[in-house]
């Protein structure tokens, strides 16, 4: 057993203090700090008086320090995965581009051999970014690989899969939508020129998140509102890359005042060159510069991101002014209840897996259990 003191830990709608966190690989008791009996666990950390809050969930990511998911090697995912605790990342989900067929289905079943035998951040599964998009909005995506929405590509790995993007607007979305969600896979809306209309349909028929909100879709036009207008109009989760080069400050505002601290999610959508220097790298396929914090291809379109989780929360609360702990359920509670994984995930309570993050205000991370174990300390 371990113990993490003096800590300001981070509950679903409050911060706790003057407890202390008793773990193996799971949250075993969360006891005052002047009953707590020490005698008998292998370490006791002293958190000085910063957050404790649950690891942070990337639901949106495709690489980063040099690695892609879709790198045909078996060390790439590998050290994605051990790569992210260092920004308090305790797991997430690779996610795939739209690429041959072959290179997909090489890509999830390398995921399903790597899980459970992770180096650092688990991994929930994968996101399925393509190849059901639309070739107008297709943004960094390679349109050669596009495809009509056909759940016969995705039937043999409905124990992987975690969540589809789609475009609604194209032949055969519905019946995709359907089979998605009587086999428990979240279809995300993205990627997409559909009307309003469109998406509220696909909604109603069972899509329920919104990928990387504002971005690869027409923006919110007064008699056109689009995906974007289904999105604020709808309870679907919507997935927010708060680089501040993705989506202005003041729209990241009104998302929120629209959608609630409850139905918003950080996300990275970060590729390779996350956490490296200036340069020109590989996307997809597609040659790519990263100059500062701005991943464009040759063309000038964005090409993902090199942002983290931990800069997320600080962007967002800085453009935001929400608390600390409004932040923190945006990568914690609200990923894990969308994957239906809050009884393992996402809070501090016990019985819960013991993924923990301690940061200071500013989100600088000092260090990262996952399933009790130390995976990141700050030297
Ligand atoms: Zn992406």
């Amino acid at each position: 057993m371990k113990a993490i003191v003096n800590s300001a830990i981070i509950m679903n709608n409050s911060v706790l203090k003057g407890h202390t966190v008793l773990f193996d690989e799971k949250i075993r008791e969360i006891k005052e700090e002047s009953v707590a009996d020490l005698r008998g666990t292998e370490e006791v950390i002293d958190a000085q008086g910063r957050f404790l809050s649950p690891g942070f969930i990337d639901l949106h990511i495709h690489g980063c320090s040099g690695s892609d998911t879709m790198d045909d090697n078996d060390i790439s995912i590998g050290n994605i995965s051990r790569s992210l605790p260092a920004t308090g990342v305790t797991s997430f989900l690779p996610t795939t581009m739209t690429m041959s067929q072959p290179a997909i289905r090489k890509t999830i079943d390398r995921i399903r051999r790597l899980m459970g035998h992770e180096p650092g951040a688990t991994i929930l599964g994968c996101y399925l970014e393509g190849p059901f998009i639309s070739e107008e909005y297709k943004g960094a995506q390679y349109g050669g690989f596009i495809r009509k929405p056909d759940f016969k590509i995705i039937e043999g790995f409905l124990d992987v899969i975690r969540i589809v993007i789609l475009a609604p607007e194209e032949e055969g979305s519905g019946e995709f939508i359907e089979n998605c969600s009587k086999h428990g896979i979240i279809t995300a809306i993205g990627h997409s020129g559909a009307s309003y209309e469109q998406a509220m349909e696909a909604i109603r028929k069972g899509a329920s998140h919104i990928t990387h909100t504002f971005n690869a879709m027409a923006p919110l036009h007064h008699r056109k509102p689009g995906v974007v207008g289904a999105a604020m109009d709808s309870s679907a989760s919507c997935e927010l890359i708060a680089d501040n080069i993705h989506v202005d400050p003041a729209v990241q505002r009104i998302l929120l005042k629209v959608k609630g601290t409850d139905n918003i999610v950080l996300v990275t959508d970060a590729m390779r060159a996350c956490m490296l220097e200036d340069g020109e790298y590989d996307l997809g396929g597609q040659k790519v510069l990263l100059k500062g914090a701005e991943v464009r291809l040759e063309s000038g379109a964005l090409a993902g991101s090199v942002l983290t989780i931990d800069r997320a929360l600080r962007n967002f609360r800085a453009n935001t002014g929400i608390s600390v702990v409004d932040a923190v359920s945006t990568v914690t509670a609200n990923p894990a209840r969308i994957l239906g994984l809050e009884d393992r995930k996402g809070s501090i309570s016990e019985g819960k897996d013991a993924d923990l993050v301690i940061f200071d205000e500013q989100f600088n991370i000092y260090g990262t259990f996952i399933k009790g174990k130390t995976v990141y300390e700050k030297k």
